[in-house]
């Protein structure tokens, strides 16, 4: 395989893209794909049982510092993914990657240079405090 880049991933997807070309069709089949990755997640769990999903309020001790916090905070999921829900989330982020990658073209935005500006920017300059 040629080494990837994501600029060749959002010109082939500009490429490939021709029933869906619209905006509108677009920001749906992200929605869509969206609520996709939400299903496989839930499925993983509702019907195959690889995962577990514990969900309840996150316990914080009070008077801790916001650096301190990631350590209390949980996910709520149990267990693994097996190599068939794996493949499954995976194909759905890969479509909604497809479709973010879309939505770019049609606003000339380059992902990669989003990527690079928010790595810059958001994560390391304000860290953990930029997602607030
Ligand atoms: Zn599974």
């Amino acid at each position: 395989m040629e080494k990837f880049s994501l600029q060749d991933f959002q010109h082939k997807a500009d490429d490939v893209l021709i029933r869906h070309k619209s905006i509108l069709d677009i920001l749906t089949k992200l929605q869509e794909s969206s609520a996709r990755i939400n299903r496989a997640v839930a499925k993983s769990a509702t019907y195959c049982g690889c995962i577990e999903l514990h969900i309840k309020k996150q316990e914080i001790p009070e008077n801790i510092s916001y650096s301190q916090l990631k350590g209390y905070m949980k996910s709520h999921v149990d267990g693994g993914l097996c190599d068939v829900c794996k493949e499954k989330i995976e194909q759905e982020l890969s479509t909604s990657f497809f479709y973010m990658s879309a939505l770019c073209n049609i606003f000339d935005l380059d992902m990669k240079n989003l990527l690079e500006d928010y790595y810059e920017n958001h994560l390391k300059t304000l860290g953990k405090y930029g997602l607030l």
